[in-house]
């Protein structure tokens, strides 16, 4: 009785938000897990990891060798708010 609801537990939406903080290992163990468990039922979601995963890998690279001023500025704020939101919960 509605256990295909009862599995994908968590909307696309969030698991989709989820995933930078998922790959970074930010998330507390309780989301990590209803995410992976939807990541496991959802191949859309999941394969927009392994997208994420490529991609994180090849900015660092890309960062590391020519990092331009504008687009470091961007992250840089990105990941400050990004820590200061962490620290807040
Ligand atoms: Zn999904």
């Amino acid at each position: 009785m509605g256990d295909k609801l009862n599995t994908v537990t968590m909307k696309c939406e969030i698991a989709v938000a989820l995933v930078l903080e998922f790959l970074e290992g930010n998330l507390n163990p309780e989301v990590r897990r209803s995410l992976e468990s939807h990541l496991a039922k959802c191949q859309p979601c999941s394969r927009l990891v392994a997208t994420y995963k490529r991609t994180t890998q090849l900015c660092h690279r890309a960062l590391l060798r020519q990092p331009p001023p504008e687009l470091g500025d961007r992250l840089l704020r990105f990941l400050r708010e990004r820590t200061l939101q962490n620290k807040g919960e």
